[in-house]
């Protein structure tokens, strides 16, 4: 082959190259934010479709379902201005529900999102609930799935640590329904927010995991009585 022809057999490797880069799309399905940074906002688009930008923090900020994105994080950050239901802890969200599609099973998977936080969703049906002064409390069982990926997916909490969003107020013990976590979450801590690059690392000041061996005999004192006389048990019931 002559120098001219490997010249330009390599103009055209590279012309491949490049369009097989124009090329690559990721899909999306409901609301996500647009870029992954909180300047850049949220895209409302609810059915499936396409970007050419791969979705930042996809580890953490969403799951998939037949390689389609699906955002389940808290989406205050990204400057949500919509109808928001407020959250404690770990809770099971269902992508089918969120994607709004019909499926024969439900495709469950889980916020590891620690203390109080916001979603556009509601708590999902087929899955427990407990309300306490309007904020959602997971009163199921965590599966062994939930526990294996639980050191890989909790750092959602590291992504949103330096984003310092607000939070839902909560100044109550959560209702003894609830197992998962704990955590005692910092609000309004002075984080040097540098937009695209990575967040600092966490600072956990407390972390109480409870166990789940004080069940309903003393759990009284945990909040001082201030829930008598509310509605802390009240189940959701949905099947
Ligand atoms: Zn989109
Ligand atoms: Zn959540």
């Amino acid at each position: 082959m002559s120098r001219r022809n490997l010249a330009g057999l390599s103009a055209l490797l590279l012309l491949v190259a490049a369009s097989a880069a124009e090329a690559k799309q990721w899909k999306y399905a409901g609301m996500h934010p647009r870029s992954g940074q909180p300047g850049d906002g949220l895209c409302h688009l609810e059915t499936t479709h396409v970007h050419s930008a791969a979705p930042l923090y996809a580890d953490t900020l969403y799951r998939t379902r037949d390689n389609t994105y699906v955002f389940i994080g808290d989406p205050t950050p990204f400057g949500y201005e919509g109808p928001r239901h407020s959250y404690y802890g770990h809770h099971p969200v269902v992508l089918n529900v969120i994607v709004n599609i019909d499926v024969d099973v439900d495709v469950v998977e889980y916020c590891y999102h620690d203390g109080p936080h916001y979603h556009a969703y509601e708590p999902p049906p087929r899955q427990e609930f407990v309300d306490k002064e309007d904020v959602h409390y997971y009163a199921g069982e965590y599966p062994e799935e939930y526990r294996r990926e639980n050191p890989k997916l909790v750092r959602v909490n590291t992504v949103y640590r330096g984003w310092n969003a607000p939070r839902p107020a909560v100044t109550f013990a959560p209702p003894p329904q609830y197992h998962g976590p704990i955590v005692q979450v910092n609000v309004g801590v002075d984080v040097d927010v540098r937009v695209g690059s990575r967040p600092p690392p966490p600072s956990r000041e407390v972390i109480i995991i409870r166990e789940d061996d004080d069940h309903d005999h003393h759990h009284d004192h945990h909040d001082n009585g201030k829930h008598k006389g509310h509605k802390n048990k009240k189940f959701k019931g949905r099947d």
